[in-house]
């Protein structure tokens, strides 16, 4: 890990050409950065960005966080053509470097839909082909989301003989993991296994332990796997810097019967009494297991047809609506929402992290940062997680300056070389002459996030200049028109 020195960087050509006592050279333009950091650009390899950045490919959110490269097409979601959609990214231009994964969830949909089985030889010949398709676009590994439908449905097996494709291009395996609160040992002894029958570097996304019966645990995790570290298995992990998730309202119900499908299953809460009651049942059973008794916890983010309630706990939101806030009248509010908004889905904020695990996690100098954010725009009243607003920021202003929980270095180290060596990014996430120009210029005394969860989108503050490829990207906190970034395919990184 580089340790911080005081130096001018000359950049020509997209690219660091010098460093140290520049004063005497001459350049077309000059960045005062006195007293400021200047590290490589942000790495952010948890990114849920994939169809949007199409419409939207300035990526604007992650640049004012200081993120120069993304990787996406994670939790098992990515799009379906990756090489087209690589292809149109390059034509139209994108803010931001750009790799992805093949999301195994959006290989098994396209073989098998939604459907709860193993597929059968044919169908896993199928699935090979596309994993296969995509690694040869460019692709850094594969991602699955084991808790979504149809992740869930997949078995050890299935994943690990996807898997075995990528590695024979050099790929990783990347999971949001079967469980994260009260069988996350299981879940890591599975990505584990997975690892060894597939023999490819496997990759905990978003690590953390959820469910209040499992706060304090973090040490336990991170034991375990430094033993495995240890041990020889290639295993990481990336952490966004939240105390709070974010994803569907889905989760609170049963996988299983989740199979239905988005449009079926809200018709069948609607009109089906006893699978209302059974439902019902199953997210009482969901309060107790994440240990709040209701759903205080679980604030709405965005919800069609109930855009009011933004913001609001499922606790409040059930108060205003009815008056009650009993749990019977919490979970008809989460049944509710469901109906109204599907086949949309409803997006959620779960508070049921404790801060002291994240900061255990944040400690590890192996553990990559990655905001787990997409794309922030069409917001329309929606309050969506502020990590796609924050992050990084944060990171450098909460959990190093005030918590003093890592130092400048290591937070650097971990948003830059740490994901850069894990998802074989060449070129990007150091300082050193002839690497690539992708820069952040931040003040360490004052930069931090501004963005909370009742004002998602304010940008950070503390961060002068972005430079990607060489470009300014961003010049205290304005986005340039021009986009400078470029699109990453594994192995095949212009240098
Ligand atoms: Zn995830």
């Amino acid at each position: 890990m580089a340790q911080s020195r005081a130096a001018d960087v000359g950049v020509r050509g997209g690219k660091i050409a010098a460093l140290g006592d520049l004063s005497f050279s001459h350049a077309q333009s000059e960045l005062e950065c006195g007293g400021r950091i200047v590290s490589p650009g942000f790495i952010d390899v948890h990114a849920h960005v994939d169809a949007d950045v199409v419409r939207h490919p300035g990526c604007d959110n992650y640049l004012l966080m200081g993120v120069t490269t993304l990787i996406t097409g994670n939790c098992g979601g990515s799009v379906a053509d990756l090489a087209a959609h690589l292809a149109r990214l390059e034509h139209g231009g994108i803010g931001v470097n750009y790799g992805s994964l093949v999301g195994l969830g959006t290989v098994r949909t396209s073989v098998l839909g939604s459907e709860n089985r193993a597929p059968d030889d044919g169908e896993l010949a199928a699935m090979c082909a596309l994993v296969e398709q995509g690694m040869q676009a460019g692709a850094y590994g594969v991602s699955t989301g084991l808790i979504y439908v149809p992740g869930t449905y997949a078995s050890t097996i299935e994943i690990a003989t996807l898997a075995a494709v990528a590695a024979r291009h050099g790929g990783i395996y990347a999971s949001h993991m079967r469980n994260e609160n009260d069988r996350i040992v299981d879940s890591i002894r599975e990505i584990l296994r997975i690892g060894e029958l597939a023999g490819i570097p496997v990759h905990i996304s978003h690590i953390k332990c959820t469910g209040k019966p499992n706060w304090g645990r973090a040490g336990e995790i991170i034991s375990m796997l430094s033993m495995a570290r240890a041990n020889g298995s290639r295993i990481t992990a990336d952490q966004y810097a939240y105390d709070a998730s974010s994803t569907g309202i889905d989760v609170l119900f049963p996988a299983a019967d989740l199979a239905i499908g988005r449009a079926e299953f809200a018709r069948q809460l609607a009109a089906v009494p006893a699978f209302r009651a059974r439902m019902k049942q199953a997210l009482f059973a969901t309060m107790d297991r994440v240990g709040f008794g209701d759903f205080r916890y679980a604030r709405i983010a965005s919800a069609e047809g109930n855009k009011d309630l933004a913001g609001r706990s499922l606790l409040e939101a059930a108060k205003l609506r009815t008056g009650r806030d009993d749990r019977d009248a919490q979970a008809e509010m989460a049944m509710e929402l469901f109906i109204k908004a599907a086949p949309k889905r409803v997006q959620m904020i779960y508070h049921a992290i404790s801060e002291d695990d994240v900061a255990t996690f944040m400690a590890q100098d192996w553990i990559a940062i990655a905001a787990d954010a997409g794309l922030r725009v069409e917001i329309d009243g929606d309050k969506p997680h502020p990590r796609g607003y924050g992050h990084n920021p944060r990171v450098l202003g909460r959990y190093v300056r005030e918590l003093q929980v890592l130092d400048l270095s290591t937070a650097i180290h971990k948003m830059t070389a740490v994901p850069a060596g894990i998802f074989g990014i060449t070129g990007r996430g150091e300082l050193g002459v002839g690497g690539i120009a992708d820069l952040v210029v931040f003040d360490p005394d004052s930069v931090i996030d501004r963005a909370t969860y009742e004002e998602p989108t304010l940008p950070p503050v503390g961060i002068d200049y972005v430079i990607v490829n060489g470009c300014v990207a961003v010049d205290h906190g304005v986005v340039a028109k021009q986009r400078s970034g470029v699109v990453l395919r594994r192995g095949r990184e212009k240098l």
